[in-house]
């Protein structure tokens, strides 16, 4: 009875409420996500480098962003930061970067996946982009559980206006990568973002459809925040409001719960971006984890891919669920619900 009626109508009419009837629909999202899971799962977000071989237009660490001081955590720095997430009973870490294609990559990444499983109890979902099907193999048997690989928009048309066209910024590679991912038997997780400029509800819609008929694990989606030295900051004029942006990335999430109740859905970090509510919203509009940002404050600022206002940096997100009334799950890894079953079956 919950299933939402996977019709792009549907989903596009969902996008579309605001008010009261938008509310109606964020309750009955978080039923079925409290229904499924009453506890909301921890992950930190260790952003250990913002070195990126790609350029896409929307991003603010985009290789052609030469203000941008550019760092890679040492191995000493992003176990630190592991310890802290296994201290504070986090259950999971991930570990974000911009995309590098290389050998010296490959092994690094592959080294500190050994040694965080070989010291701490933490499942580990790494987001590092479009790899080979072999540096994917490589990271698994290394002890990664999960893979997130934002599709960022399934639309061939709204996907060729986001990036350059050449080699690097191909759709259809990334529909391989998360094939491949699933192949190899990791978590895997898509997303999107919701308000760009030249998107349009129906995109939206196809992309919710797009993780549906690619029956993805879990799901990282959130409001287009922009970042001033991107190409795509000058078509701030064509962008949806920040109100509609948040309204918008809110129906979505609830919709996508509606559609696929038994993955997980992350409370965006760029939520925060346009409200100082914007975590707690996802999570009364069916979203069920939260990051927790465990980069090193001085590299935070550099790891921009959009504008973060300064106070998201240190808002004490749990102390507001718990307000809520909303449990918990510390020191659990989290296992996405539809991935479980799969792998019973
Ligand atoms: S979105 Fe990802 S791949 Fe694109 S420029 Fe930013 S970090 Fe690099």
């Amino acid at each position: 009875m919950y299933i939402f009626e996977p019709a792009r109508r549907g989903i596009i009419s969902a996008l579309e409420l605001r008010g009261s009837a938008a509310q109606a629909l964020w309750q009955r999202a978080y039923a079925v996500r409290k229904e499924r899971a009453d506890k909301i799962f921890l992950r930190g977000l260790i952003e250990f480098s913002n070195v990126c071989a790609k350029d896409c237009y929307y991003c603010g660490i985009r290789k052609s962003n030469v203000s941008l001081h550019r760092f890679t955590l040492t191995k000493e720095e992003i176990l630190q930061a592991a310890a802290r997430a296994h201290e504070q009973r986090m259950g999971s870490v991930t570990l974000q970067s911009g995309e590098i294609c290389s050998e010296n990559f490959t092994l690094f990444v592959e080294d500190i996946v050994k040694t965080i499983k070989q010291n701490f109890d933490l499942r580990i979902v790494l987001s590092c982009g479009e790899q080979s099907y072999e540096t994917y193999r490589r990271w698994k048997t290394a002890g990664t559980d999960r893979y997130l690989l934002k599709i960022e928009s399934s639309s061939p048309r709204l996907y060729a206006k986001m990036h350059p066209q050449d080699e690097n910024h191909i759709l259809l590679n990334r529909v391989r990568c998360l094939e491949d991912l699933k192949k190899l038997g990791f978590q895997t997780g898509s997303g999107t973002m919701i308000g760009l400029p030249k998107q349009t509800l129906a995109d939206i819609a196809d992309d919710l459809l797009f993780f549906l008929d690619a029956d993805i694990d879990m799901c990282g989606m959130g409001p287009y925040a922009e970042h001033s030295q991107t190409p795509f900051y000058e078509l701030r004029e064509e962008t949806p409001s920040p109100e509609n942006r948040l309204f918008m990335s809110l129906n979505a999430v609830s919709a996508l719960r509606l559609l696929m109740p038994d993955i997980n859905i992350a409370a965006a970090t760029s939520f925060d971006a346009l409200s100082s509510r914007g975590k707690e919203l996802a999570v009364s509009a069916g979203a069920n984890v939260i990051m927790l940002n465990l980069t090193p404050r001085q590299n935070r600022a550099d790891y921009s891919l959009y504008e973060r206002p300064e106070e998201t940096l240190d808002k004490n997100i749990l102390s507001e669920l718990k307000k809520y009334g909303e449990t918990v799950a510390y020191g659990e890894g989290g296992d996405s619900q539809r991935f479980r079953a799969r792998n019973i079956k």
